[in-house]
């Protein structure tokens, strides 16, 4: 048979062209590294995009070649996050949050030839030189006026490189099945695992994550990614939103309530983040009494987000809460917590229940559960298991390892534990290594924290496994008071019983003044551990 469809070719070039032709007047309103609040809009970004593809090229950038980006959230960050494939390159996300031996091990082990960065994380980059490998060049995201003194030999100004150049360009052409992006798992054990997108997948996980059942946009929305685009594929919102035509609002380097505050009134019809800022933020505008007269859509994710949280949010502000699941290694979205008929139908409460699992994964993405023997197990929303994944933006082989991350059958072992209902509802109950297992039983970390967050002094917890000579381990809470009086423990245990059987009460309930957090904000329960050891910790008997 004749083939009668066009070949096209599943790369990011068309997503920022689509945006330009269709959606050219759409706002994207940035707090610049600068200080200064810019506006620009999609047809902008596309031709400063394509000045930036000819000044990487004029540096003798190739296709292939990977550049590492360490940029907030800004709309000049857009002209890079298309700039760079634009040009055949390789965008590679770098966290400013790293640790120096971290950020030198990414940076050589992807082999970066250029850094572009934002003018006030100079001095990190400065830190490490003499460290990096394979860097050449680095590009400083910003105007002469703001180019910083400093040891790095020849900093090139980026505006000033976008300025020499016509903008009459077109994309280099690549296959889709090429590089587009890298970006490393945190790596809290062991060294970073490079994840290594392609545009093929990124297109892909874009149109998915568009749909109404994932992110939901239309080009009415205006979107705010607090999320850093550098964690997580920037949780796709970099390629769904101009695919869609959406309006932006990014926030740039300022994470305060006040700051994002501020931006949020930019018309801010849907935003994403970590469970973390919205505690914060959902205190702030309790204590100044403030409204979010736009916000309709929040989806929150990168760890379990508390019941209270969803509440608050829908309850007093009207916000609806997508409570989503994903990873790096999935580009990242696996689920998110949108309402199938059998949700829709039950009462207020049902549903608020609902919206403690991650919810449901759309086309492309394929889950299922197992026991330690690999045997697969029900869907009875009880059963927990270790989730596997497959699907079309889901990681085959990490960078420059030898070996898939794969089983022969091409499930992904996500190290996540988790349940699913009969709906297809999945529950994230642990991380595999956070598990508590007591007398041969897992006990849910994340489960015992939701409960202990539950009470109004409570600000942070961490529920982790401590050894027992007869039990093997026994669950204890560590937990972070808000200000004012300290809780008191038998409150925060009475609060855990009313979900829990009596054996999966923790032991103790350790109060400490912060908890360690890794660098996307998660809490580091493998330095937790250590902190309690170096302390002497013991079990109350
Ligand atoms: P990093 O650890 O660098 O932040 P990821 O964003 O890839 O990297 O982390 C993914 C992990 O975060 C998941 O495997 C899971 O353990 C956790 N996670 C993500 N979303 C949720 C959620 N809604 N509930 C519980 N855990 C989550």
């Amino acid at each position: 048979m004749t083939v009668v469809m066009q070949d096209f070719p599943l790369t990011v070039d068309k997503i920022i062209d689509h945006a330009a032709k269709y959606h050219p007047n759409r706002k994207l309103v940035s707090r610049s590294v600068e200080g200064p609040i810019t506006e620009t809009n999609w047809l902008n970004v596309r031709n400063q995009a394509k000045k930036l593809s000819q000044g990487l090229i004029s540096l003798g950038v190739r296709p292939g070649n990977v550049i590492g980006v360490m940029a907030w959230n800004t709309s000049r960050h857009f002209e890079v996050w298309y700039g760079v494939p634009g040009a055949g390159a390789v965008n590679h996300t770098l966290n400013p949050r790293l640790f120096a031996e971290q950020l030198i091990y990414i940076i050589n082990h992807a082999e970066d030839r250029i850094l572009l960065i934002d003018f006030d994380l100079v001095p990190i980059i400065e830190g490490i030189w003499d460290k990096l490998e394979t860097v050449e060049n680095v590009i400083v995201m910003t105007d002469r006026e703001h180019m910083p003194e400093s040891s790095i030999p020849n900093l090139i100004c980026y505006e000033e490189l976008l300025a020499k150049q016509d903008g009459i360009f077109d994309w280099v052409a690549v296959d889709e099945n090429s590089p587009c992006g890298i970006c490393y798992t945190s790596g809290t054990t062991g060294d970073p695992k490079g994840v290594v997108y392609t545009h093929r997948s990124n297109t892909l996980h874009a149109l998915t994550c568009s749909s109404p059942d994932m992110l939901g946009l239309s080009s009415n929305d205006t979107v705010m990614p607090v999320v850093p685009l550098f964690h997580a594929n920037g949780w796709s919102i970099g390629y769904t939103a101009p695919m869609i035509g959406s309006s932006m609002v990014m926030p740039g380097r300022d994470m305060t309530s006040e700051g994002l505050y501020e931006m949020l009134n930019f018309g801010v019809t849907f935003t994403a983040a970590v469970p973390t800022i919205w505690m914060l933020m959902l205190q702030h505008l309790k204590a100044k009494n403030l409204e979010l007269p736009t916000l309709e859509r929040v989806i929150i994710g990168g760890a379990s987000c508390p019941r209270a949280v969803i509440e608050t949010f829908q309850n007093d502000y009207g916000v609806q809460v997508l409570h989503a699941w994903g990873m790096t290694e999935m580009s990242p979205l696996g689920t998110v917590c949108t309402f199938k008929p059998e949700v829709t139908a039950l009462d207020d409460a049902g549903r608020l229940d609902a919206q403690g699992t991650t919810g449901h994964p759309p086309f492309s993405v394929d889950l299922r559960i197992t026991d330690d023997n690999g045997a697969e197990q029900p869907w009875d929303g009880e059963t927990s298991g270790k989730l596997w994944a497959k699907g079309a933006a889901v990681v085959q082989r990490y960078l420059k390892h030898d070996s898939d991350a794969v089983d022969k059958d091409g499930w992904f072992d996500t190290g996540d534990v988790a349940t699913i209902n009969p709906d297809g509802y999945v529950r994230i109950t642990d991380r595999s290594k956070d598990v508590i297992k007591s007398g041969g039983e897992w006990i849910s970390s994340i489960a015992l924290e939701n409960a202990a967050v539950a009470h109004p002094q409570v600000a942070e917890a961490a529920a982790i496994g401590i050894p027992h000579p007869k039990w093997d381990e026994r669950p204890i809470l560590v937990v972070v008071p808000i200000d004012g009086p300290k809780p008191d423990p038998r409150e925060i245990l009475d609060l855990v019983a009313e979900h829990f059987a009596k054996w999966q009460i923790p032991d103790d309930v350790v109060f400490v003044s912060e908890l360690p957090h890794t660098a996307t904000g998660k809490i580091s329960k493998l330095e937790l551990r250590k902190i309690l050891t170096a302390q002497g910790y013991k079990l109350p008997q």
